[in-house]
């Protein structure tokens, strides 16, 4: 007797929230990209990731873009889709846990009984510093990042504020800014860094035709992004390590020091 496929799925099926990356479809994870590729149905983040979505889906994958959703829509539009494919996919940008609204997109699945995973992703801030040859720690210069956004719709937690952060002089990835690049140059003058501190623009970092690199000093680093009509997803980085690169000459790592014991590489 041949068994008949039903046409629905009984158990629901999972999510998994994916982590895109950056933007070039490369820098998904192999774990990531096999699930596209198996996926009955992806909800994806606004054009950032629309490319790896519609390259890796397979054919008759359902493909929505939830740039025109609410929060609620999503997570209706994910829970249905588990009632029809077992393999659901919520593609995000670059790391799903920074600034993807994750818990608010999976506490519904989870009191709809849905079961969800994270796969990680390539986050913007490293795309960006990859992008710029430039490293966010360096040994004696600094040993700490800090990622972080400045107050614009998103109020910032008491003692999270952009110019208090800044006081540690040490690197800042700083998320979702490029329109307020005028307080956060404000704010690090604030918080004591030097007009003359370098900074970094990464446009679109990953993206081969369209990644822009900005570099530039506190004092026209706004000018800069004006002349280069920088107004939209762009990631600034302020770090006393930035342009190393360059320097005559920097302090060297104890990790590969000859002299060193290591067990911790
Ligand atoms: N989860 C994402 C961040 C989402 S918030 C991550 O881990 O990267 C969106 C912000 O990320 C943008 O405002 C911008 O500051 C930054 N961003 C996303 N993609 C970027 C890219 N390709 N280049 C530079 N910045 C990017």
């Amino acid at each position: 007797m041949r068994l008949v496929q039903p046409k629905s799925v009984i158990t629901p099926g999972q999510v998994w929230f994916v982590g895109a990356g950056p933007g070039d479809p490369d820098l998904i994870t192999i774990k990531g990209r096999k699930l596209i590729e198996t996926a009955g149905a992806v909800l994806y983040a606004g054009s950032l990731v629309d490319r790896a979505a519609t390259l890796f889906a397979p054919t008759g994958c359902v493909i929505r873009d939830s740039a025109d959703m609410t929060l609620e829509e999503m997570t209706t539009w994910l829970i249905d889709a588990t009632h029809h494919h077992q393999t659901v996919v919520r593609l995000q940008t670059g790391d799903p846990s920074l600034y993807g609204a994750l818990i608010e997109l999976t506490r519904p699945l989870t009191s709809a009984g849905v079961p969800w995973a994270v796969v990680p992703g390539v986050s913007s801030a490293f795309a960006s510093a990859a992008a710029a040859g430039e490293t966010l720690t360096l040994p004696e210069v600094t040993q700490t990042v800090i990622l972080t956004r400045i107050t614009g719709r998103t109020p910032m937690p008491p003692g999270e504020e952009l110019a208090a952060l800044a006081v540690h002089k040490t690197t800042l990835c700083i998320f979702l800014s490029i329109t307020y690049l005028h307080k956060v140059v404000e704010d690090l003058l604030m918080a004591g860094w030097d007009k003359n501190a370098p900074i970094l623009v990464v446009q679109k970092a990953s993206w081969p035709d369209e990644e822009k690199i900005v570099r530039g000093t506190l004092a026209d680093i706004k000018q800069k992004c004006q002349t280069e009509k920088i107004a939209s997803q762009a990631m600034i980085i302020a770090s006393p390590a930035l342009g190393a690169a360059h320097w005559t000459d920097i302090p060297h790592s104890k990790l590969y020091d000859p002299k060193f014991n290591h067990r911790y590489r």
